[in-house]
């Protein structure tokens, strides 16, 4: 697709519009003029000050066949004015109606509780929905999505904080998977070297959030994998943790257990020992011809199984992430997938819709991607989710949106009343501050005192973790210094 802009600098905006509207042809914005090629989608965005001072917005488009034009005028030069003209344009012209309208960032809930604390929660809601044009569907969802995060988000203080420790190894690698992990094949000789850096790690950060008398609310061990690690390095990082910070206030700890192939009776049994609350396992789906075609060697009996063996050794509080728009599954298959995992018992699903990064290899190797291109298919899915997890009593409880996601939809947590992961509503939502420890890990400190965030980044590999690891520990004390400027504005 190809987009102009003149007079204007709302660059970014205007092609993420674009690309829900087109999703599959990359958008080019030309530095010369440039026409279109033959039946090729493009848009005009001009934005000129008028005599009488006010500006004039107008958007010309086409969907390379149709041509549409609009105009309006503002007394100020803003970005709303003409991303709300572009997308009418748009959708005029494409005849779609996206479910989160105008939203193409992220945190779709955290807007909306801008609008909440400013309005209240009814008027709040409908100011989001006229102003962004969200559908009533998506509007409910993010309303029920904000009252469930409540209790979590209220009971936090200027001091809580949770931890992230990221163990970026996997038995394999899926075909989907844009994240930086690194298969066991590949990657053995890394992860003794890696674990012994990774508490040093955790030691730095125990000792500042003394320093700051922090007080730590959730543990959150995610990857990758973590229980590609044996039981004995398991016991050893989770025992690091817990002897290194004060638990008295912490609620949860978490480990993904993530791939059932990756999960043994002694692993299990090492992460009950060391006070571990929740655990995931993921079947993503539980199709094995699905499960097949997006890579992960396991089996829907092997997710059985591994559930059946958490449940036995006293696991209580387990999700199970759910893919919506693999390549192979359509709505019937999903529907059995979300039958039988409920059917396990578990106390929160997650539902992702399927997004594919450049780096995923289903991408690359351009696989079948017939259903991410199928968007009412994917649509159908995920609304059918929602009503039956809602009749099975989850609640929907944090949600969030990435780019290139199948439908344009977004994932969402579900959980049973009192088993919300506050970790996902802190991270995900921004809510909380989160000092992440290990490769790939982004601290995010929210300062307590006002809606600034500040984000501090881990390095993504575990080779570059291991060979700059004195700038990891440096990193840390900006968290530290970042800590301290907040409660300098304070004063
Ligand atoms: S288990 Fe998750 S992190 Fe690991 S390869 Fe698969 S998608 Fe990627």
């Amino acid at each position: 697709m190809l987009l102009t802009l003149t007079g204007h600098s709302f660059r970014f905006e205007c092609e993420n519009l674009c690309r829900v509207f087109f999703p599959y042809s990359p958008v080019r914005v030309p530095e010369e003029p440039e026409e279109p090629a033959p039946g090729e989608s493009w848009a005009e965005t001009r934005v000129v000050q008028e005599p009488s001072g006010g500006w004039c917005y107008t958007v010309r488009a086409s969907d390379g066949r149709d041509v549409a034009e609009r105009q309006t005028t503002s007394p100020e030069l803003a970005e709303y004015p003409l991303t709300r003209l572009l997308y009418e344009v748009l959708s005029g012209l494409t005849g779609i109606s996206p479910a989160w309208g105008m939203l193409t960032g992220v945190h779709p809930v955290k807007l909306l509780r801008q609008h909440v604390e400013r309005l209240g929660f009814e008027s709040g809601a409908e100011d989001y929905q006229s102003k962004w044009l969200v559908s009533p569907a998506r509007v409910d969802l993010a309303k029920r999505v904000l009252s469930a995060q409540k209790e979590a988000v209220d009971c936090l203080s200027p001091q809580s904080f949770s931890l992230y420790v990221g163990i970026p190894f996997c038995p394999t690698r899926c075909a989907y998977c844009s994240f930086i992990s690194q298969d066991m094949q590949n990657a053995k000789k890394l992860v003794e070297p890696y674990l012994r850096l990774l508490h040093q790690e955790l030691e730095r950060t125990a000792q500042i959030a003394e320093e700051l008398d922090l007080e730590l609310v959730s543990v959150y061990v995610g990857g990758g994998t973590p229980t590609t690690l044996s039981p004995e390095q398991l016991e050893a990082l989770c025992g690091k943790i817990t002897s290194l910070f004060s638990f008295g206030r912490c609620r949860e700890f978490t480990v993904e257990a993530g791939r059932p192939d990756s999960i043994t009776p002694e692993k299990l049994l090492a992460l009950k020992d060391a006070g571990v609350t929740r655990i995931s396992i993921n079947p993503q789906t539980m199709s094995d011809r699905v499960l097949e075609n997006i890579g992960r060697r396991h089996t829907a009996r092997d997710v059985e199984e591994a559930f059946a063996l958490a449940q036995s050794l006293g696991f209580e509080d387990i999700n199970a992430d759910l893919i919506v728009g693999l390549p192979g599954d359509d709505f019937p298959g999903f529907q059995e997938t979300l039958d039988r995992v409920l059917g396990l018992g578990p106390s929160s699903v997650t539902v992702h819709s399927l997004a594919l990064k450049r780096s995923a290899a289903m991408v690359t190797e351009e696989a079948d991607l017939s259903l991410h291109k199928r968007p009412r298919e994917t649509a159908a899915m995920v609304d059918h989710s929602i009503r039956r997890l809602t009749g099975a009593g989850f609640e929907p409880y944090y949600l969030y949106r990435q780019t290139r996601m199948a439908g344009n939809l977004e994932n969402t947590g579900w959980a049973k009343p009192g088993c919300v992961c506050r970790y996902n509503i802190y991270t995900m939502d921004e809510s909380g501050s989160v000092i992440a420890c290990g490769a790939g890990g982004t601290s995010k400190l929210k300062d307590p005192y006002s809606s600034n965030l500040k984000r501090v980044f881990n390095f993504k590999f575990p080779f570059e973790y291991i060979s700059r690891h004195q700038e990891i520990l440096e990193r840390k004390d900006q968290v530290k210094e970042i800590y301290e400027q907040f409660c300098q504005r304070l004063h």
